[in-house]
């Protein structure tokens, strides 16, 4: 188990990626975004009693507490974290066994991941054993544990649809317990777990904040045993000149997806790996093919993000009414259950004026990513300041024009945003 200490006491303002020279790690080090200033302590267990009990010790002890995955939906503060930062050491993924099904001879099966287990070694395990369900999840960030905090989801699929239950240590009981996919309310980018941290949307909550009240020890998924999935995306059935629905192998749909995703800059740079703070934390064979994959790996400056910065709104009918009518509006099922319209935050912060590559000032280090205009990147020596500074100027462009307020999608922790 690593356990470090270090003295994150300086008022200076770290750099990106610097080393604290302490012996803990920046936040900055263990983030996509790779911004946020140093920890006072860091843990990886690597049992689950170690880290069970490094959780319990941290709430006993009224810390700050960090749970931290692969660092893709945070964005950390330049300012010291006077906590502790916890990360599940714990990489298995077993298979519990096949039964017949509804799916005929295909039959299903039930895998159990630690929450530690890199998302995507996740993905490539499941479409080189022939089980289909989330190929269109390949290339997303960060693991297992948090994927079913914020319901990740892309290319046509969700998370939640393929989750049996979630094994979880309720911090406020004080016991591991087993939540069921009812309990665990999924919907647009949420889930019971990412409720308790929040008391109104982007308005942290007092008690669970950076990390929820349930703290995901592991995930009990089913899948179909099946070499072939569905293509359920526009864009990846017309790279494969299919209809939505088609079927197709599901290690095409992982390369098609992947392809997708590195020509929108969308896919972690899978290098951050060979960093002292990031080694171990995914299947080295998976990083260099990830390297290899990786079209736009030159291209530093546009890879260091959160991925989506804002979730795509989902107004009700008189928001929506004041929409242009080309933008994009989708059934949608608003937060309290009512009908709502989904519509796009991408075109909306490229139609208020906002397109891709855009900088506050011409020397700025943060800005849109050139590749995907929902993307804001550290274009190198960037702070959490000059990120938050981009995403106020570009919240409020988008307010003027069309009255909208984007909701950012990564936790931030140590500053606000809202
Ligand atoms: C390039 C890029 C592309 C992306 N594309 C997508 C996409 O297509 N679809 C999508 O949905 N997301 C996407 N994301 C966002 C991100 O990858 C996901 O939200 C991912 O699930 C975050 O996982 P993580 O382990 O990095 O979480 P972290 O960023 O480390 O943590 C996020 C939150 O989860 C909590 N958490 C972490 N582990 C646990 C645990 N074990 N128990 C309880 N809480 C925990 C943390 O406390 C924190 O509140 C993208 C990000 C990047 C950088």
């Amino acid at each position: 188990m690593r356990d470090s200490f270090g003295s994150a006491n300086s008022s200076a303002v770290p750099r990106s990626g610097t080393d604290t020279g302490a012996g803990t790690p920046m936040l900055a080090d263990l983030t996509t975004i790779a911004v946020g200033g140093p920890v006072d302590r860091f843990i990886e267990p690597e049992t689950e009693e170690a880290f069970v009990s490094a959780v319990r010790d941290a709430d006993a002890a009224k810390l700050p507490l960090l749970t931290i995955g692969g660092g893709s939906n945070l964005l950390a503060g330049d300012e010291p974290f006077h906590g502790v930062v916890i990360r599940d050491g714990r990489r298995s993924i077993v298979v519990c066994g096949a039964k017949s099904s509804k799916f005929g001879e295909n039959g299903d099966v039930e895998i159990v991941a630690e929450a530690g287990v890199n998302w995507d070694d996740f993905v490539v395990f499941c479409v080189e054993s022939g089980f289909s369900g989330v190929e269109g999840l390949s290339g997303v960030p960060g693991t297992v544990g948090a994927s079913v905090v914020q319901n990740i989801g892309a290319y046509g699929q969700e998370v939640a649809s393929t989750v049996v239950s979630v094994c979880a240590f309720d911090r406020e009981a004080g016991v591991i317990c087993e939540l069921s996919r009812d309990d665990m309310r999924f919907g647009y980018r949420n889930s019971a777990l990412k409720s308790t941290m929040y008391k109104d949307p982007a308005m942290p909550a007092d008690h669970y904040f950076p990390t929820p009240r349930y703290v995901v020890l592991s995930v009990t998924f089913r899948l179909h045993r099946s070499d072939c999935g569905e293509v359920a995306f526009g864009q990846l059935a017309k790279a494969f000149g299919v209809d939505v629905g088609a079927t197709m192998p599901i290690a095409e749909i992982r390369r098609a997806v992947l392809q997708v995703r590195a020509a929108k800059g969308m896919l972690e740079d899978a290098r951050r790996y060979a960093s002292p703070w990031m080694l171990g934390c995914k299947d080295d064979r998976n990083v260099a093919q990830a390297i290899d994959a990786d079209m736009t790996a030159d291209a530093d400056y546009d890879r260091h993000s959160c991925g989506s910065f804002f979730m795509n709104p989902i107004l009700d009918e008189h928001q929506a009414a004041k929409l242009p009518a080309d933008a994009p509006q989708f059934d949608a099922v608003r937060s309290d259950g009512s009908r709502g319209i989904k519509t796009s935050a991408a075109w909306l912060i490229d139609h208020a004026g906002f397109a891709k590559g855009y900088k506050i000032r011409e020397n700025a280090h943060a800005g849109l990513s050139s590749l995907h205009t929902l993307a804001l990147t550290n274009r190198g020596g960037a702070t959490a300041d000059d990120i938050v500074q981009l995403a106020q100027v570009i919240q409020e462009g988008v307010e003027a024009t069309f009255g909208v307020r984007l909701v950012p999608e990564p936790v931030v922790v140590g500053m606000t945003l809202q």
